[in-house]
């Protein structure tokens, strides 16, 4: 059975003021039932570990770079992540793949040095509207699965996050039968391309998840849980998600 998991993406939000947050979320879910993870900006991951100490409330990166040391002024090395006290990394994000050009090769470079350094991947990929009205969504993200996991991808080391680039902070969200459709799609993909593992593997939805909407959402097969962006930023909102997420019934 495949363990749910709550993901928080802070994006380029958090000061360290806003570590208080992450104390109430994890005094507020001092034995959870499902995992949580919260992925504030790099500056903060060190402190937030800290912060957070023996809490069940992991703590994870938002990119990292494919190699594991050089010249790139700016970027951070997974071993960098893990060793400030992050055990995941998210990646391949709509807004790297729009900001930054990431393609899906090097998004399963990332992923591949994410797992040489002990970390697990939280690969994104989802549509854009336009090609969700072109009736493309499956086509897309057969093709960003296929491209984004690296050789060595298992349900230890990988969660593939399912993120409509349209529902990411618009408010929007796609009906639930659109999000059973991707997720029966991927897992039909993963079981293609990983065999052994595609039943293992989590797949989480992101977009647009609140508190009001989260256990219809929960509630859809093969939702393992869910990223979330704003509404992870206060823990008030984001243990409400939780608690849905803790009492959805099995994917
Ligand atoms: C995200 O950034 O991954 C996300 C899902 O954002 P939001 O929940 O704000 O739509």
């Amino acid at each position: 059975m495949r363990r749910k998991l709550a993901a928080g993406n802070w994006k380029m939000h958090g000061l360290g003021a806003d570590l208080a947050e992450a104390t109430a979320l994890s005094l507020a879910h001092p034995a959870p039932g499902c995992d949580i993870l919260l992925c504030p900006p790099a500056t903060l991951i060190s402190r937030m570990a800290a912060t957070l100490g023996q809490s069940p409330v992991a703590v994870g990166g938002q990119d990292c770079h494919a190699t594991d040391k050089g010249a790139h002024t700016g970027d951070v090395a997974a071993a960098m992540l893990a060793d400030a006290g992050a055990t995941h990394v998210i990646l391949g994000h709509s807004e790297r793949r729009a900001d930054h050009g990431e393609s899906d090769a090097q998004v399963a470079a990332k992923a591949a040095a994410a797992q040489g350094a002990g970390l697990t991947a939280i690969v994104c990929l989802g549509e854009t509207e336009a090609q969700r009205d072109a009736g493309e969504t499956l086509a897309v993200v057969g093709r960003q699965l296929e491209g984004s996991l690296p050789a060595g991808a298992t349900a230890a080391n990988t969660v593939i996050a399912y993120e409509p680039v349209w529902a990411i902070g618009t408010g929007r969200t796609p009906t639930e039968e659109q999000i059973a459709e991707v997720h029966a799609a991927l897992r039909a993909g993963l079981a293609r391309l990983l065999p052994a593992e595609a039943a293992g593997i989590r797949l989480l939805y992101g977009g647009s998840v609140k508190p009001a909407n989260a256990a219809a959402i929960f509630a859809v097969p093969d939702v393992d849980g869910a990223l979330v962006g704003g509404a992870s930023l206060k823990a008030v909102d984001f243990s409400a998600i939780i608690a849905a997420l803790e009492t959805a019934p099995p994917a």
